[in-house]
């Protein structure tokens, strides 16, 4: 069995959760138009984030094997700068990496990007994830970096400035110490996948952070923190995520170009 980057970094949430998402993700709730929105502001903050490497060439097939062959023909044309989307295997993870981008060296630097205004602690097993598969893959890699919205630019009108939209931070130290972390994280998830039943956790504080579980209903049903009390709590916070957003200058600039 292989899991995703996304699939590993669920399961640093919850190993239930996990076990879930891979064994009966059908049972999953599904989002709200909040939770597509945010969704949508991530991807709008990716494409943006491209427009800082110039020629860069994006591998566009669904099919993981076929998307690794193409990374590592990619890899191999020296004439190609930045790889979007780049996928590898190592380990039974695949990972795909927003940024790949080569450097004069011919060594390469990953750059993950999110929408966020800063960094935040769970984004380094996600940057490590990735750090850990594409090193192992036999990728010279110089440097792992994660790019998130500087939350001092200020857009005065026009078209963004990518350069300074970006705040780009060098995490490369601090997630090849959490390798030995992962090493156990990652034996710890195998080991849950392939137990015939799901992990008896009980519900916590950890089911809405960083983020709510699709699963919660399923999880808990006779609780008295419903799924709708939930989703409200947390409406409430994407409300308050969602005020951040608009005041940031992305959310300036898409409001202004509606
Ligand atoms: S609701 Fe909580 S305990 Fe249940 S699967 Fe989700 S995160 Fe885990």
């Amino acid at each position: 069995m292989k899991i995703s980057k996304s699939k590993f970094v669920v399961g640093t949430q919850c190993l239930k959760r996990l076990y879930w998402r891979v064994h009966e993700p059908e049972l999953a709730g599904v989002p709200d138009a909040a939770a597509v929105a945010i969704m949508e502001q991530g991807r709008e903050v990716g494409r943006l984030a491209r427009q800082l490497f110039s020629g860069g060439v994006e591998i566009k097939s669904g099919d993981p094997e076929q998307a690794i062959r193409t990374t590592q023909e990619l890899i191999a044309n020296r004439e190609v700068p930045t790889i979007f989307e780049g996928t590898f295997s190592n380990g039974d993870v695949f990972v795909r990496v927003d940024i790949l981008h080569r450097r004069r060296d011919n060594r390469w630097r990953l750059i993950e990007v999110k929408s966020t205004t800063d960094l935040k602690d769970y984004h380094l097993d996600d940057v490590a994830i990735q750090h850990r598969v594409v090193s192992r893959s036999g990728l010279d890699l110089a440097s792992s970096s994660l790019a998130h919205i500087n939350r001092n630019y200020v857009f005065d009108g026009g078209s963004i400035d990518v350069r300074r939209f970006f705040k780009i931070r060098n995490l490369t130290e601090r997630v090849e110490r959490l390798q030995p972390k992962l090493t156990f994280l990652l034996r710890s998830e195998f080991r849950i996948l392939a137990f015939p039943q799901p992990p008896p956790i009980p519900v916590g504080s950890h089911c809405t952070d960083p983020i709510t579980c699709e699963f919660y209903d399923r999880c808990n049903p006779r609780s008295q923190m419903t799924t709708s009390a939930i989703y409200g709590e947390s409406k409430q916070a994407r409300l308050r995520n969602w005020w951040r957003w608009a005041s940031s200058p992305f959310g300036t600039f898409q409001m202004i170009s509606r």
